[in-house]
């Protein structure tokens, strides 16, 4: 799908401009280009930078590649579906964690915590970045808190910037205070290549959403967004959507008791998005961008 702005910085929809199906080995791989302008003044980045949406079921685990080395994992899914991420972190040739980040303490993002750290047992000493202390909770600690207990954390919050390098930026949108709320309060990252840019909105609800709207207006524009909480909610504050006027949605979901998706925000969503794209349907969903034009790669069609 091609997007072009015209003078008035409007975003126009043209044709398709790519639609592949390659093979590689037996997945089938669906891929859909979605470029944008080319800016003189912007430096072209050197190397792509790729960001996995691996299928864990209900829950999130996502890969960052950095176009110039490292490896940025946001989220480890939930405990039963560790062998199912660890087999795609394998695929994906993936020898070293250099960052954890943990959006939240819920099972679906912490619960493949202690499979992710046996599997890669040279990383075991390192910081995992979390949105605040574990002992600040008011809920019971679960057995992947306990675990998570045992690690170096360092808490990051809104306005800190994670990475800053010529090519790739990213910078924590929320949260800024803990309202104890751990969905609410759950890590919102801003990750821009060159031109393009991601939101990675973890589990937050309306609350946020406004906050954000408010807080940052047509700065949380994206050209990609990962969705908030599965779609496990009755609302969205529309004009946080408005704001970031994402032309791919990502849908982190598998089997769940919650009825999630929500059938009314999932119309939304797919209204307000060029191209959705869930991890049931397609698979690991794989976004490459060259700091100009996106990507999408599907592990399934
Ligand atoms: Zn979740």
């Amino acid at each position: 799908m091609k997007h072009r702005r015209n003078s008035l910085g409007e975003i126009k929809c043209h044709t398709i401009g790519l639609f592949a199906i390659t093979l590689i080995g037996l997945l089938a791989v669906q891929t859909m280009a979605f470029p944008e302008p080319a800016r003189v003044s912007s430096p072209l980045p050197s190397s792509p930078l790729k960001i996995h949406f691996i299928h864990v079921g209900y829950g999130d685990a996502t890969l960052i590649q950095l176009p110039d080395g490292g490896n940025i994992l946001v989220d480890t899914g939930k405990s039963e579906a560790a062998p199912q991420l660890l087999a795609a972190l394998d695929r994906l040739n993936i020898q070293t964690i250099d960052t954890l980040i943990i959006t939240h303490f819920h099972s679906d993002h912490l619960g493949g915590l202690s499979s992710v750290l046996k599997h890669f047992p040279s990383d075991k000493s390192r910081e995992i970045l979390v949105p605040f202390a574990p002992e600040d909770l008011e809920m019971k600690p679960t057995p992947p808190v306990e675990q998570l207990k045992k690690h170096a954390l360092r808490i990051i919050r809104e306005g800190e910037t994670l990475l800053k390098t010529p090519s790739v930026h990213i910078e924590v949108l929320h949260p800024k205070t803990q309202t104890g709320n751990q969905n609410e309060d759950s890590l919102v990252l801003k990750i821009v290549h060159g031109d393009v840019h991601f939101l990675l909105a973890a589990d937050i609800g309306p609350t946020t959403q406004k906050k954000l709207a408010e807080d940052y207006g047509h700065q949380l524009k994206s050209d990609l967004l990962k969705i908030p909480h599965h779609l496990n909610d009755t609302r969205v504050f529309s004009p946080f959507l408005e704001a970031i006027r994402a032309k791919i949605a990502i849908l982190t979901i598998g089997e769940n008791p919650y009825k999630a998706p929500n059938a009314a925000l999932l119309a939304l969503y797919q209204q307000q998005s060029k191209a959705l794209f869930r991890t049931d349907q397609h698979g690991t969903i794989t976004a490459t961008s060259d700091g100009h034009t996106l990507h999408i790669e599907t592990e399934r069609s």
